[in-house]
């Protein structure tokens, strides 16, 4: 079975304040991410896609990537219903996939899943269970308490038989759905539900696009510890009677974190940034390296989310430091020291010379 594919892109997002179909997930916008899963299927024929004026030419750029031929565009509508079924009216295949603009996760196996139930059964509903419980609360009260494992979210692409959808749509009379699987429940049968994808999100609100767009940033260091120098790690200073061997302060932690935070945003690393060759940075503070970061994802418009550190070394113990480094760093980061997390390994002596070791990840927006 052919299956052309309504993809609706007519909506205003004003949840979030700005065209949330034209922010960019990972490297490319959110509307040609939403697209792509259907363009190269044998089982996928026209694309049609239900655009609102002004985004009519950023459809069709996307469009162009892959051949216009796949493709038709049609004018959205002033409801969901009214797009939907502008776009219906171009479909001529036996069967049709209605998808939102704004859900950019659709993997392969998903079609696959949706596609299968529509042959076997009239129809495809992505669905994933409700992990929450759900209460109907009225004039600030809860009046009714549902049962929770028979509650559903349901996603889209849902899949349908032309005939009958279409059906559906002529059916409604004016009355605007929320979605497509509410039409066919309404005027035809109930619609069959296939497990969906928690991945499959939808993006409606900032929270949301931010979490989508995050970097991530890997860092490392370390330094050999030698007796009668003091040792310092995340800002703290540590009773032990070695310290780290370095042309700095040897904060092999806030050395870590800074490559880790240069790296998400692509800078060269902490050696380029600040050269030991340099005599400026001869014992110099780190936290004073690390606020020079911070300022500069100030300049760029970047946010630390989370922080994540691993300190490995056989000695000191460094368990009652921990939450005194957390406190630090996230006073230097401009975070809430619950975001940062930090572990404390030991080598299990497999070292011949004792060093401190430091692993950290950034999340950054
Ligand atoms: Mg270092």
């Amino acid at each position: 079975m052919i299956f052309d594919t309504v993809i609706l892109a007519g909506g205003s997002g004003t949840r979030m304040g700005c065209d949330k179909l034209l922010l960019c997930v990972g490297e490319d916008l959110l509307l040609a991410r939403a697209i792509e899963p259907f363009v190269n299927r044998n089982d996928i024929g026209k694309i049609i896609l239900v655009l609102r004026k002004d985004i009519f030419d950023v459809g069709r750029a996307i469009a162009e990537r892959y051949g216009l031929s796949k493709f038709l565009f049609v004018k959205g509508g002033d409801t969901r219903s009214q797009s939907v079924e502008n776009g219906l009216k171009e479909v001529r295949a036996e069967g049709v996939l209605i998808h939102d603009g704004a859900r950019p996760f659709v993997t392969p196996q998903l079609l696959d899943r949706i596609v299968l139930s529509v042959q076997q059964f009239g129809s495809g509903i992505p669905a994933t269970p409700i992990t929450d419980s759900v209460r109907m609360v009225e004039d600030g009260l809860i009046c009714n308490i549902a049962e929770r494992s028979k509650l559903y979210t349901v996603q889209t692409p849902q899949g349908f038989l032309t005939q009958q959808i279409m059906q559906a749509y002529r059916m409604r009379n004016g009355c605007d759905f929320a979605d497509d699987s509410a039409v066919f429940a309404e005027f035809i049968a109930p619609p069959h539900v296939i497990i969906g994808d928690e991945r499959n999100i939808k993006v409606t609100t900032l929270g949301s696009y931010f979490g989508l767009n995050a970097k991530i940033g890997i860092g490392y260091d370390i330094h050999r510890l030698e007796r009668f120098r003091p040792l310092v790690l995340g800002g703290i200073q540590i009773a032990y009677d070695k310290g780290c061997v370095a042309h700095s302060d040897g904060d092999a932690v806030i050395h870590a974190l800074i490559d880790a935070l240069l790296s998400a945003i692509g800078e060269r690393d902490i050696g380029t940034l600040f050269p030991d060759t340099d005599p400026k940075y001869k014992d110099i503070d780190s936290t004073v390296l690390l606020s020079e970061v911070v300022a500069l994802y100030r300049k760029k418009n970047y946010k630390v989310s989370n922080v994540s550190i691993i300190i490995i070394a056989d000695k000191p113990k460094f368990a009652d430091y921990l939450p005194l480094m957390k406190i630090k760093l996230g006073n230097l980061l401009h975070i809430s020291a619950t975001l940062i997390g930090i572990s404390a390994k030991t080598t299990e002596k497999t070292r011949e010379e004792e060093a401190i070791e430091a692993y950290a990840t950034a999340i950054v927006t």
